[in-house]
């Protein structure tokens, strides 16, 4: 007779600890980084030397505000009819064109279709879609709540001050696009240009209202303010014995981060005004606005490597843009890389009703879903948060926290009982999720009521 079998942990010493299978290379992606000349492959560019690619004066001045200018830059490398598409998809945009070369660069020009920075910055005729029907112009009701212009105050405690409508580039998904850039066929914008008086009145207005702890410092883009400008918006704010933390928010890393690299001047005047905060210990920081992994290069390791040596802390805000960040891997690899180049991850943004770009849009299932996946594969500190950025004025609220939510009709309904309580708030999920079933519902303005009407009273009834 042959012995009990020992305890299989007895017996293998190398079985008492959990056994982990090696990585595969695809889990360290992450840390790929685009090295070297890159942008010469774009035969625009192919007589580019690094220090001219790395001059911000240089990318500033060689970014493309034109659809002839782009077109001359590309043609030689993209597919047949893509021209005639892209010329079709500018006229009917309501942003007006900007990129920088490094954005140019970035785009593989063979397959742009899919490129996640071709969708985010050139719409295309053949992808636009019908707005919602429920969709209007400044759908966060930034205006409204504006007690002077550029001057959002909607929460509590913290307030939007938008100095200027220019921004490095023009993003085709802009939730400010009732003012950014410059007018176009489709939408004549509010303007909000650099002005001494305005300034002044928001910070008037600012230092009346004691409740005011927290500045966000947005636009337009804080890449665009001079850098004694941001010294003077800076200083002018930490003067406010209320005001404790400020936000510096630009698209600017993102796009060209080159400019952290070369533009000593307002990298010193951000420093400064950092440091100066840290002595009165006002608590001041960058936000930036990654999409995809691939806006993250060696260059802007560099540069995210700069501002974290000054101590210069900087978070990240993306958009959940459709073919750019909704899937689990893509969005996993944001996630990660934004953490390799020492940015936190903060928010994800549902996105916005914006006109002229539904083809962006995802719905709030596939943003609870991503959130789901993406929550353990690093750091707590490191998951951004997923939001609705609700429509009418709500404010940001956690996707998840819907009050009710039909999946088929696409309508989600939040609350907001800090910001307005007991108003309730819906968010509608792009037409092109729903069956072609719902769809022929949301042409019926009948119908339409109907389904907004019997989601609000669910929601009703839900609401605390
Ligand atoms: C996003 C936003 C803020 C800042 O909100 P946080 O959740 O603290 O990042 C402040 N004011 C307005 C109007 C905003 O849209
Ligand atoms: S950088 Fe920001 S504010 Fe400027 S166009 Fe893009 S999304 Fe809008």
């Amino acid at each position: 007779m042959s012995s009990p079998p020992l305890p299989i942990l007895a017996r293998d010493p190398a079985h008492q600890v959990a056994r982990r299978q090696p990585v595969e290379s695809v889990a360290l992606e992450h840390r790929e980084l685009r090295l070297g000349p890159w942008w010469q492959k774009i035969p625009a560019y192919k007589a580019v030397d690094e220090a001219t690619f790395l001059d911000h004066a240089w990318q500033a001045r060689s970014s493309i505000t034109k659809v002839s200018r782009l077109v001359e830059t590309i043609q030689e490398l993209v597919p047949p009819g893509f021209i005639a598409d892209l010329e079709g998809g500018m006229k009917r945009a309501p942003m007006s064109v900007r990129v920088s070369p490094y954005l140019v660069a970035l785009i593989d020009w063979e397959h742009p279709y899919e490129d996640p920075e071709r969708i985010q910055f050139f719409p295309l005729a053949s992808r636009l879609l019908a707005d919602h029907p429920k969709l209007g112009l400044d759908s966060l009701h930034e205006q409204v709540d504006a007690p002077v212009p550029g001057l959002t105050h909607r929460y509590p405690d913290k307030a939007l001050f938008l100095p200027l409508d220019t921004c490095p580039v023009y993003c085709r998904f802009c939730t400010r696009s009732y003012a950014i850039g410059l007018d176009t066929d489709e939408v004549e914008k509010v303007h909000l240009r650099p002005n001494d008086d305005r300034w002044r009145r928001a910070y008037q207005y600012i230092a009346s209202r004691p409740e005011l702890e927290d500045i966000v410092i947005s636009g337009g883009d804080a890449y665009q303010l001079r850098a004694q400008h941001i010294e003077e918006i800076g200083e002018a704010l930490l003067a406010i014995p209320s005001v404790r933390r400020m936000r510096f928010a630009t698209k600017g890393p993102a796009v060209m981060p080159m400019k952290i690299l070369t533009d000593d001047p307002w990298l010193d005047a951000l420093t400064r005004v950092v440091e100066k905060g840290r002595k009165l210990r006002k608590d001041v920081v960058l936000h930036t606005h990654f999409n995809n992994a691939a806006e993250i290069t060696g260059i802007t390791e560099d540069a995210m490597g700069r501002l974290f040596e000054r101590g210069i802390v900087v978070r990240n805000q993306s958009v959940l843009i459709r073919g750019v960040n909704d899937s689990v891997a893509s969005m996993g690899l944001l996630v990660k890389r934004l953490g390799h180049v020492n940015v936190h991850p903060y928010y994800v943004y549902v996105h916005d009703m914006v006109r002229g770009v539904e083809d962006l849009r995802t719905s709030v299932d596939t943003a609870v879903f991503i959130e789901k996946s993406v929550r353990g594969i690093t750091a707590g500190y490191n998951t951004p948060t997923f939001v609705v950025d609700a429509p009418g004025g709500g404010g940001k609220r956690d996707a998840h926290s819907f009050e009710y939510y039909d999946r088929d009709t696409g309508v989600s309904v939040y609350s907001a009982p800090s910001v307005k309580p007991g108003q309730l708030f819906p968010y509608f999920d792009p037409l092109h999720q729903l069956s072609t079933h719902q769809q022929r519902r949301w042409a019926d303005p009948g119908e339409q009521r109907v389904m907004v009407e019997d989601a609000l009273s669910k929601a009703r009834g839900r609401a605390r």
